[in-house]
């Protein structure tokens, strides 16, 4: 702990950490000794990990990126806190992410944005840009991170790390800061698969009295089956990630990891995913629309910001809001209200709602020909901090491999494939069936 703590000190120019307390760290530290003098040692005992600050803690103040939750401190732990303590892990702190969650850069962060410890000039990926950033520079083993649209596999992509998002209900949304209820879910980042797998293991489980969409699916041992064989292994490759927009460079180092896949054994079978385009419109209205009725919390009453100076009720409300939410959150809540609002609700949620049940249905008639699906993470490699920051759109399109398993709530992952003509990471995305999460980190696994 105290080895990372010192490197932590030494890299603040990268921005990956909102919050860190030696003294904490050092008495978690000390607990995980004393568990292991005594024999009771966890599988994580005094191993350092950091927390994405969705994740509510006691010991630690939580922002959620926001200005809203400025100086804001939980009396309780986040499920996936409190699961990963009780394995023996050791939390260094706090990490820097896009407020509630929302973006694919970094850069709507109060608290600034994340450099890319690859290349400083550019984005570390969002919205857990410093859970990725803080894997890829060594300032901690391994950390979690949270996936709505691709949060956990976009970061580690474009940081070269190794992140995984579980079927969604597995990890408990308990303690979670809500961005959008029906797709929000942890998951470990860290420097390989077997490494996720650990963490995993001790994140997934039932939380049925604390989350209402948790599973009824008793935790597995993600490790158990890593060095299995690939032989016969079907990875389908949907045609649709290999068009137009995905970059040369990308795609290039992508085929090479499809090749080296073939020589451990598999086989690659072209699929066929037809709405994938329709995710972007189908997950930008849905997220949205949760995020707006979730971020209704958020009134300057029970907690977070309170404007200085107001009149009435209702003009609290409004200078606090204005003042606590960054732009993009204001964005997201505006459209989140209107597609939820009479008269638009017909022509927009709903119709989104469909289209996303039409999607979990494409890839259920893809497994039927393929064990996991290959593809990009993302278009391109990492961009320029800057280059995207006033285009709101840019992002979300960005997201596009991403989103699809997202919306159909499946396990997903990306690691490490090679490297653009820039010198950036590359990340492979492999997409499991429900449950499928210990074949997706046996296939990383293999590969790495
Ligand atoms: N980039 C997507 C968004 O902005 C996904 C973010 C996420 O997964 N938290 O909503």
């Amino acid at each position: 702990a105290q080895h990372f703590l010192a490197r932590i000190d030494a890299h603040r120019g990268l921005n990956a950490f909102v919050a860190t307390d030696p003294e904490a760290t050092l008495a978690q530290a000390r607990a995980a000794d004393a568990a292991i003098a005594a024999g009771n040692a966890g599988p994580l005992a005094g191993v350092p990990i950091a927390h994405k600050d969705i994740f509510v803690t006691r010991d630690f103040p939580t922002t959620a990126g926001s200005k809203m939750l400025q100086g804001y401190r939980s009396p309780f732990d986040a499920t996936t806190v409190a699961r990963l303590a009780a394995a023996g892990a050791v939390t260094l702190g706090k990490l820097n992410c896009d407020e509630f969650a929302m973006g694919s850069s970094n850069e709507n962060s109060a608290y600034g944005a994340v450099q890319n410890p690859w290349d400083a000039t550019r984005i570390p990926g969002g919205s857990s840009g410093g859970s990725a950033a803080a894997v890829a520079a060594r300032l901690a083993p391994a950390v979690t991170g949270t996936d709505t649209g691709g949060s956990i596999r976009q970061p580690a992509a474009f940081c070269g790390v190794t992140g995984i998002k579980p079927t969604y209900g597995r990890a408990s949304r308990y303690g979670m800061v809500a961005f959008a209820s029906s797709l929000d879910q942890a998951g470990p980042m860290a420097r390989s698969a077997e490494d996720c797998a650990l963490l995993l293991s001790s994140i997934c489980g039932p939380d049925l009295d604390r989350d209402s969409t948790s599973l009824d699916r008793p935790a597995e041992d993600f490790g158990r089956s890593l060095n299995d064989s690939l032989d016969g292994l079907r990875i389908g490759v949907p045609k649709e990630f290999f068009g137009d927009g995905l970059a040369a460079d990308v795609r290039a180092a992508l085929d090479a990891a499809l090749k080296e896949y073939e020589k451990l054994g598999a086989r690659l079978v072209e699929i066929s995913l037809p709405r994938t385009e329709l995710a972007i419109p189908v997950y930008y209205i849905i997220a949205p629309a949760e995020a707006s009725s979730n971020l209704s919390r958020f009134d300057g009453v029970k907690f977070g910001h309170r404007a200085a100076q107001y009149g009435d009720l209702l003009d609290m409300y409004k200078k606090t809001r204005a003042e606590g939410f960054g732009d993009e959150v204001k964005r997201r809540i505006m459209v989140g209200t209107y597609v939820l609002s009479h008269g638009y609700y017909d022509a927009y949620y709903l119709k989104a709602q469909q289209i996303r049940r039409m999607i979990a249905d494409d890839f259920q008639q893809a497994f039927a020909s393929c064990d996991v699906i290959a593809g990009p993470v993302a278009p391109t490699v990492a961009w320029k901090l800057g280059d995207k920051s006033d285009d709101p759109v840019a992002n979300y399109l960005a997201d596009i491999y991403t989103l699809p398993g997202s919306l159909a709530g499946l396990p997903g992952m990306s690691l490490p494939a090679g490297f653009g003509d820039s010198g950036m990471p590359v990340g492979l995305q492999l997409l499991g069936n429900y449950f499928g999460e210990a074949k997706l980190l046996n296939a990383a696994h293999r590969f790495q």
